[in-house]
């Protein structure tokens, strides 16, 4: 079945619907997501989404630049985070007229709390900077924009699980698809394209992501042949409830929760005497399991403690109930009356498709435009974020840039609106032909084991510390891991809802750029935002002040590299 709209979007969280709904105010504009909208991620965002509006002290939008910049260890491109941070107020209230119901301040304005690394006047000391609704800020985001979406007569194809893109002579011309209800293959015929398939924290056994966090956009990029950028950072969250990674949002830490060690010890004060628990990400990260390593894990155990208790129970209940509901449901604590164990958990993927500040994909990820192809999100890599993102600029990324997307292709629109591409036939059997060769293999190998191999040595060899010696011992493992998934058996052997067929198409993928993220880390000899190498501990900008950008060519990767953007704020030494 062929199926043709004028926009496709690929991914219904907060990147993609934004996209979404800015487009469909010109054109007629589809949704495809392998989840249904609401159940995207972006619903399970906690904390809040960054702007510099002073609501509640004096902010500037120049704090909120500087601190993104210092905060990606200067790997961000500078043009870019300008982008962000002055897009910020405005994307905000633009939420604010759609619905959104953030919580208040006592006389009626968006509340905003403290978050690590948003500092007041380049790094003095935390600032209110995060607006929020409770802990749940991506639900009312993701429902906001769905309502939206709705309104605009977006269409939805919902629990279509997209396997590749259609490019010929360097033009988007559509996409093949599993329709997973109706059990057929589907063609998507458009004029323009956005990626906004999330991110990729599956790869590692202890993750903050939902199960449908597997790259698969990353995969069906590197399978057209086109890069990836920066994929060795990957950000370790400092604290996901124990033994299962569940996010506890960081806004924890900025309504003022301790991080202790089995001596009772506020032990950032060691790390980082200025912001303490509000430190950023990979540095409050590498402190908590530098402790555990060092023996000052609870019990000696590998887990220390988040504590709230000091808080008191109406504003834990106030402004913490999702997190605390889910420390009493899962690990049976009461935050209220305990400390909560935790520990690191992978959560945020920096690396991504490479596209310009109108989210353009790029075809050599330096220059040269995939003709109608756009992409945003935790799927891109624009690069805001750098070597490290700071929390709550996330959520704001994908509505900055979903939106810059959205208005991009209504430009591009007006120009090359008249009609489609024709369709490349000889792709399309080749998309299907693979998914049903998975399908059909006959082998003794099952994707649930494969997978659980690659997310455990994931975990222990490309973690929070790196060094040569354990990436290579995971570049073995993931090429033994590629090879054995040759002989993957897949017992479904229907078309209706085989959930078997999309965990291997799933697996497929991880596995695809899984290699990239291992030959990256292992190719920058320097230490740097969420890269830390023990064997080079130093950053090294004469070397390596630059971004990473990976190819598959016949099988092999090709690595590059092209600068990064720097405007105001030289590289300086990162102290907090
Ligand atoms: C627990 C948690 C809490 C967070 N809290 C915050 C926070 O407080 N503040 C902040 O700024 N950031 C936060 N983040 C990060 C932020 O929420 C995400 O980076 C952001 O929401 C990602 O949005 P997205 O639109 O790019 O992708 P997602 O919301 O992940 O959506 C991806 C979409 O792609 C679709 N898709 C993927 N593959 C396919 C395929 N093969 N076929 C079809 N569809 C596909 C999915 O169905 C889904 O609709 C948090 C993240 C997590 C995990």
């Amino acid at each position: 079945m062929i199926i043709k709209h004028d926009v496709v979007i690929v991914g219904a969280g907060l990147a993609g619907l934004r996209a979404a709904l800015e487009a469909s105010r010109y054109y007629d504009v589809a949704v495809v997501s392998k989840v249904f909208p609401t159940r995207s991620h972006s619903g399970a965002a906690q904390g809040g989404i960054a702007a510099a509006m002073g609501n509640v002290e004096e902010d500037h939008i120049d704090w909120h630049f500087f601190d993104t910049v210092k905060g990606s260890d200067y790997l961000a491109d500078q043009n870019a985070a300008e982008v962000l941070v002055n897009d910020a107020i405005p994307a905000v209230y633009e939420l604010e007229h759609m619905g959104v119901p953030f919580s208040r301040t006592p006389e009626g304005k968006i509340n905003q709390r403290k978050f690590g690394g948003h500092t007041r006047n380049y790094g003095e000391a935390p600032v209110l900077r995060a607006c929020f609704a409770a802990d749940r800020t991506g639900h009312v985001l993701l429902h906001t924009l769905y309502d939206q979406c709705v309104k605009n007569n977006v269409r939805f194809y919902s629990e279509f699980f997209v396997t590749d893109i259609l490019i010929k002579e360097n033009i988007i011309r559509g996409l093949v698809a599993y329709d997973m209800i109706g059990g057929e293959f589907t063609t998507f015929h458009c004029k323009a394209m956005v990626f906004a398939t999330g991110g990729y924290g599956r790869t590692y056994k202890i993750t903050s992501n939902a199960h449908a966090n597997t790259g698969d956009g990353l995969g069906i990029l590197l399978r057209a042949g086109l890069p990836l950028e920066d994929m060795e950072f990957v950000q370790f969250h400092p604290t996901g409830l124990y033994r299962y990674g569940i996010l506890l949002t960081e806004g924890a830490r900025g309504e003022g929760a301790y991080l202790i060690n089995n001596e009772g010890k506020r032990f950032m004060e060691k790390y980082a005497p200025k912001l303490m628990e509000l430190a950023p990400r990979d540095m409050t990260s590498r402190s908590i399991q530098t402790e555990i390593n060092e023996g000052f894990g609870i019990n000696g155990e590998d887990y220390v403690y988040l504590d709230l208790r000091h808080l008191g129970e109406k504003k834990i209940n106030e402004r913490l109930p999702e997190i605390t509901g889910f420390c009493r449901k899962i690990a049976g604590v009461d935050p209220v009356k305990e400390p909560i164990p935790i520990q690191p958990t992978a959560h945020y993927s920096m690396g991504g498709i490479p596209v310009t500040i109108d989210s353009e994909v790029l075809a050599d990820g330096k220059s040269q435009k995939v003709e109608g192809f756009y992409a945003a999100g935790e799927c891109a890599c624009v690069s805001v974020h750098g070597a490290n993102r700071l929390g709550t600029n996330s959520q704001l990324e994908t509505v900055v840039f979903g939106r810059r997307a959205g208005k991009a292709i209504v430009e591009f629109l007006k120009e090359n609106g008249t009609e489609k591409a024709d369709l490349p036939e000889d792709q399309i059997k080749t998309s299907i032909d693979r998914v049903e060769g998975i399908k059909n293999n006959k082998g003794d190998e099952k994707v649930g084991v494969i997978r659980h191999e690659l997310q455990e040595t994931m975990m222990r060899k490309v973690g929070i510390f790196r060094d040569e010696q354990k990436l290579k011992e995971m570049l073995k493992k993931v090429r033994e891991l590629e090879e054995r998934a040759e002989h993957l058996q897949i017992d479904d052997k229907g078309m209706k809802f085989n959930t078997d067929l999309t965990e291997a198409l799933e697996l497929d993928n991880l596995l695809h750029f899984a290699e990239i993220i291992v030959s990256g880390a292992l190719n920058r000899q320097e230490s740097r935002g969420s890269q830390y190498r023990t064997d080079y501990p130093k950053r090294d900008d004469v070397n390596w002040l630059k971004h990473t950008l990976a190819f598959k060519k016949e099988g092999e990767f090709i690595f590059d590299y092209k600068p990064v953007v720097i405007t105001k704020f030289q590289p300086k030494e990162r102290k907090y």
